[in-house]
């Protein structure tokens, strides 16, 4: 399956090797280019949609739509425990999830879902996401629940 090696604590550490066979083929989300990996994470135009709509949700505004550009903006990050930077790293795993879904759902199930749909799923599966990660119960934590309209009666109490 090739999903499988494709879990969003993988996504940052792609193996270009095992898309060899799928240049070949035609992007299946705007019919205009090559399916690739850079193609698909985000320069395909259903991509970037996608990415525009749900950026902004998580700071990246400035980020344009180019795998370079987002995984060096997280790596940036990479050591910081800011809940914000957690939850940017949780968008771009469920934005390249997504998409990778949708593409699949075209090819196998002859599915077809505008980029609003896959940005609404994307936003949604964070929000999951956030509520079940223990965070700390401080005013940083709240102000970004309240941003995702989580009621801070859902965090996990400190102890202190
Ligand atoms: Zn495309």
């Amino acid at each position: 399956m090739r999903w499988k090696w494709l879990t969003q604590d993988k996504i940052l550490s792609w193996d270009i090797s095992h898309r060899k066979n799928m240049n070949m083929m035609c992007c299946l989300l705007c019919y205009a280019n090559h399916d690739s990996h850079s193609h698909l994470f985000f320069e395909c135009k259903f991509s970037t949609q996608v990415w525009l709509m749900v950026r902004q949700k998580v700071g990246m505004d400035s980020v344009q739509p180019k795998w370079d550009d987002i995984v060096k903006w997280l790596l940036d990050r990479s050591k910081s425990n800011s809940a914000a930077d957690y939850v940017a790293r949780l968008l771009v795993a469920a934005s390249a999830y997504l998409i990778w879904q949708e593409r699949n759902a075209r090819l196998f199930k002859n599915q077809l879902r505008p980029p609003e749909t896959i940005s609404e799923i994307i936003i949604q599966q964070v929000r999951y996401k956030l509520m079940g990660a223990k965070l700390k119960n401080c005013d940083n934590v709240r102000r970004l629940l309240g941003d995702w309209e989580i009621k801070g009666t859902e965090l996990q109490d400190d102890g202190g």
